[in-house]
């Protein structure tokens, strides 16, 4: 499903120029659920942004579902991710002047027309927004602004717009990273009830008891994987 070979990134500062990643191959299968950790600074949400076609490689390539994603300019690459990936953010990025329900709403806009049908079939983004962030037990929060709600349920509400698409990958950057562990263990048991639903996840964290919810860990130093 997610094959990354040979991938590389580097960052210009100046003169300089870092490599960040520095020769990455992963291979993430359907509906698997995976760990990365790393030190800071090891270019773990470098890939993690290429990985959710936030971000393009230096050099390398990468293929989702078969398909060449960095073939795609910048417009069918948004609709890909809009189609096929949620992402979680450590710093949530809600937008602030948006409701909960709004925000939960805004990646139906990136969806291509014929597959907002298709994803919304026998329903609508509301209902949809509503029925997750019910799960998520945001149902009585779903008219509050993101500075009225706790760290939790900013990262629920976070969840619930990764989810709302019905994408088959979940991506989350340290997705507890901001939480106290209680909120931290319920994120980590949307996630796990997610992966049974068949879904693929991968989470970045420096937890180790938090990596421990997945199937497997990837370790990532210097930009090059250690172990998997
Ligand atoms: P942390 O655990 O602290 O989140 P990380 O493993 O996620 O760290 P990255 O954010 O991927 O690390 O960053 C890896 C390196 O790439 C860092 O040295 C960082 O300074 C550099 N870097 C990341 N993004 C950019 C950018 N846009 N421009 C320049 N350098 C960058
Ligand atoms: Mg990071």
């Amino acid at each position: 499903l997610i094959e990354l070979r040979d991938v590389r990134k580097s960052f210009r500062q100046g003169d300089l120029e870092f490599e960040v990643l520095r020769g990455i191959d992963l291979t993430v299968e359907k509906g698997e659920f995976v760990a990365i950790m790393g030190p800071s600074g090891s270019g773990k949400s470098t890939l993690m942004y290429i990985i959710g076609c936030l971000d393009r490689p230096t050099s390398g390539s990468y293929r989702l579902n078969g398909v060449d994603v960095l073939s795609l300019n910048d417009d069918k690459l948004s609709k890909l991710r809009a189609t096929h990936i949620g992402f979680v953010f450590q710093a949530f990025y809600l937008v602030p002047y948006l409701t909960v329900l709004d925000n939960t709403l805004l990646p139906v806009e990136y969806l291509p027309k014929e597959e907002r049908k298709e994803r919304f079939r026998g329903t609508s983004p509301a209902e949809r927004a509503k029925e997750l962030l019910t799960r998520l037990g945001m149902r009585e929060r779903l008219h509050f602004k993101p500075e009225e709600l706790s760290g939790g349920q900013k990262q629920r509400t976070a969840i619930a717009r990764a989810l709302i698409n019905s994408p088959e990958i979940i991506l989350a950057d340290e997705p507890t990273g901001q939480l106290d562990s209680k909120s931290g263990k319920a994120v980590m048991e949307v996630f796990k009830e997610l992966h049974r639903e068949g879904k693929t996840v991968i989470v970045v964290t420096h937890d180790e008891k938090i990596a421990s919810y997945a199937e497997r860990i990837v370790k990532i130093q210097d930009g090059k994987i250690v172990e998997s």
